[in-house]
């Protein structure tokens, strides 16, 4: 339930779903989702399910993080991203594949250091993690490439904006009842935004736990 071939079932799933980026496809693939839940969870790790990880928080379902990985690297290779939400640290190990250095922030402590303790035996040399809330970004590794939240906020932080590098950009679930991911592009002095799919995220929260 939990070997190679069952995560090379998932990502012929992902693909008939729509996802095509092959280095994309290639993360899903390499990572070992089933270690980064509960043993007792773990037999269901590669389903396309959001599964709990404690303290109230989900791990993302495989397509969902396949398509928000996707977007956030159509086009162009990725150098340093900012992920806001580590949760079980799934999603920033399959950006730790496919970046040159990924932070990732967390604001329960209590899970960020169960994530820690997780990773740690992993040796992932290019991906660090900070208690912090993401509201706010990361001020002191800005700018960033690529900006992906992994947590619905009732809008558009204005610091995860600020901290785009040129060419820039943010990947995010937008909305309160009903959420849309939202794309944002820095394009010379422009900000866009488009308006993508229809999700449903835990909710993005200020003050740290
Ligand atoms: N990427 C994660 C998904 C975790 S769910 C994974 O692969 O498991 C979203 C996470 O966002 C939760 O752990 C939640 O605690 C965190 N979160 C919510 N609001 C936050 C904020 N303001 N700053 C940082 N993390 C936040």
């Amino acid at each position: 339930m939990t070997s190679e071939r069952t995560r090379a079932r998932m990502v012929e799933r992902l693909r008939s779903q729509g996802v095509h980026n092959e280095a994309v496809l290639a993360a899903m693939g390499a990572v070992p989702r089933h270690l980064f839940v509960d043993e007792a969870i773990s037999s269901r790790a590669y389903e396309d399910l959001a599964l709990p990880i404690g303290f109230g928080q989900t791990i993302s379902a495989p397509f969902t993080v396949a398509r928000m990985v996707e977007l956030l690297c159509a086009g162009r290779s990725l150098l340093k991203v900012l992920e806001v939400g580590t949760g079980c640290g799934y999603q920033a190990m399959v950006l730790a594949h496919l970046a040159q250095e990924v932070y990732s922030v967390e604001r329960i402590g209590a899970l960020l250091e169960k994530t820690r303790a997780r990773i740690w035996p992993m040796r992932v040399r290019n991906l660090r993690f900070k208690h912090a809330d993401g509201f706010l970004g990361l001020g002191e590794a800005a700018p960033f490439d690529a900006i992906i939240v992994a947590a619905a906020a009732p809008q558009i932080p204005q610091a995860l904006i600020d901290q785009l590098a040129p060419e820039g950009r943010l990947i995010l679930p937008v909305g309160v009842q009903k959420q849309r991911l939202v794309m944002v592009e820095r394009r010379g002095g422009e900000i866009l935004e488009s308006v993508l799919d229809p999700v449903n995220f835990v909710p993005l929260l200020g003050k740290l736990d």
